[in-house]
């Protein structure tokens, strides 16, 4: 065995400190001087369906309901379009996460157009980099802003997305959204399954736009969440 092999797998790089160390001290005050009031980075995961994107939209209404300014931004939604949408109709318009946004200079741009940020609502985080969410971390610990993420755990092989596995590992709380998902079997539904041509596809890309309503194998790339022991067996159950 290689020491390489031996080495443990993180796929990021160990948390780098701030590119820009913040005047005086930072456990106490955020980059703009403003008085730290312990921001955090929440992580709420669950696999498709399970009302993540309702979740982020009615955390997003509570706090703007109690005169905190925030900023939606989304990567991917089902919609394709910059905003965040929901299977139960809600929608909100949103900003996209392209590779290049850097999350700090979003929160920094708008303070500077007068626009107060006291949070961010993150949506579909684990389609973000490894990079957004150490931003994500900096903005809490740096800029005082509440970031709250929310996202798929793992892609269609079962295995971590890297970002979701960047939060595991940052976030302040990392919680489970509680509403559960039902395979077809009645089990509680677990991993989010791709279906191409009507089988469970096992390699390919870990991000494909695919449909995640029709059940009915007319879509050529869809989802669909299982229990683990259908997952494993690739049974769809009865059509
Ligand atoms: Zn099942």
């Amino acid at each position: 065995m290689t020491d390489d092999a031996a080495a443990p797998t993180c796929l990021a790089r160990p948390l780098p400190g701030p590119d820009e160390q913040p005047a005086g001290c930072a456990a106490a005050r955020a980059v703009d001087g403003r008085p730290l009031h312990a921001a955090a980075l929440r992580f709420y995961w669950g696999p498709m369906d399970c009302g993540k994107s309702t979740m982020a939209l009615q955390m997003n209404y509570n706090h703007a309901r109690q005169g905190r300014r925030g900023l939606v931004t989304t990567r991917i939604d089902r919609s394709l379009g910059p905003q965040v949408t929901t299977r139960i109709g809600l929608a909100h318009e949103a900003i996209e996460v392209t590779d290049d946004l850097d999350l700090r200079i979003l929160v920094r741009d708008t303070w500077a157009e007068g626009v107060r940020v006291d949070y961010l609502i993150c949506d579909e985080a684990s389609f973000y980099s490894v990079a957004h969410v150490e931003q994500m971390a900096e903005l809490v610990d740096s800029y005082d802003v509440d970031v709250y993420a929310f996202g798929l755990a793992t892609d269609f092989r079962s295995c971590l997305f890297p970002a979701a596995q960047r939060l595991f590992e940052l976030a302040d709380s990392v919680a489970r959204i509680q509403v559960e998902v039902l395979c077809w079997c009645g089990r509680e539904g677990l991993l989010n399954a791709r279906v191409v041509d009507g089988r469970v596809a096992r390699e390919g890309a870990q991000v494909v736009i695919g449909d995640t309503v029709d059940t009915a194998d007319t879509a050529e790339v869809r989802y669909q969440v299982l229990c683990r022991r259908h997952y494993r067996a690739g049974d769809l159950g009865p059509r």
